[in-house]
């Protein structure tokens, strides 16, 4: 068994899905250690091993509590224990709960890049083997669940990426033939100009009124998980599950694989290594 996947890894040598590294050396085959957000190692050792080297596993980093209970942004110190956030008291988001995995930078946003503008295939199979436990957790947590909606994309869009990257995920990471990932309930109607340079403000406006449900008979009192790749304001997530809320829809709760908030707010990595 051992000969055989070794005779595999010479005939096709696997490489590290982000930096392209060839991963058939002995440094890694070790265990990598799980970190948290702080740079703390945390318990429990995820499979990294085939599809990224050690180098690229080592800067991801997990959004743990304690965070706000509803939108799900990681609090700055990590003392305490999850609540809601101001943002939230003040300004209620559309859905009723929204969690994220990884912190939105180095690794997980070069294989975000690479599977959304260069549709390669591997990092979107590595990205979704490393999110499919903790996504598996979250889930498990929460209340029954009837159907999941991938955030749509619009039909022009969708023509020229040829793929919609948040429904390629939700299949690769949840049960590929379930019937309960419904792609095409929830539109797009409207083409928006990117969100990327907005401020959150703009973003809420921006997305206002562009989403539209197919047939709400079908969403009628059901709890719906909303999937999506990044989380960066909550614009679009809340504009999605207000649309779902408005046609008959009964929770809706937010599930993103990474989540942009961390940017140039980077807490030291030794700040709780004592
Ligand atoms: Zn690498
Ligand atoms: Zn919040």
């Amino acid at each position: 068994m051992i000969l055989c996947s070794h005779v595999e890894s010479i005939l096709f040598p696997r490489s590290c899905a982000c930096c392209n590294i060839s991963l058939f050396c002995p440094e890694d085959s070790r265990p990598l250690e799980k970190r948290d957000r702080y740079g703390r190692s945390c318990s429990g050792r995820p499979s990294y091993k085939g599809f990224l080297c050690s180098r690229c596993a080592s800067s991801i980093r997990l959004l743990i509590s304690p965070l706000c209970s509803v939108c799900g942004e990681p609090f700055k110190t990590p003392a305490g224990s999850d609540h809601i956030c101001g943002r939230c008291l003040k300004n209620p988001p559309g859905y009723d709960t929204a969690r994220s995995i990884f912190a939105y930078e180095d690794t997980i946003q070069t294989l975000i890049h690479r599977i959304k503008y260069q549709a390669q295939g591997y990092p979107l199979k590595a990205l979704a083997r490393l999110a499919k436990p903790y996504v598996s957790e979250i889930v498990e947590g929460m209340e029954q669940l009837d159907l999941i909606c991938p955030v749509p994309v619009h039909a022009s869009r969708l023509r020229q990426r040829g793929f919609n990257q948040a429904s390629a995920l939700a299949y690769e990471i949840f049960d590929r033939n379930a019937w309960w990932i419904c792609p095409d309930i929830l539109i797009k109607n409207r083409r928006t100009p990117p969100q990327v340079e907005l401020s959150r403000q703009e973003r809420l406006r921006n997305v206002k009124g562009s989403f539209g449900v197919k047939d709400p008979s079908l969403i009628r009192r059901k709890n719906v998980l909303l999937f999506d790749d990044v989380f960066t304001t909550g614009a679009t997530v809340s504009e999605c599950a207000r649309t779902l809320k408005k046609n008959g829809a009964g929770r809706v709760f937010v599930v993103t694989i990474a989540r942009a908030w961390i940017k140039g707010d980077r807490h030291p990595v030794n700040l709780d290594n004592s």
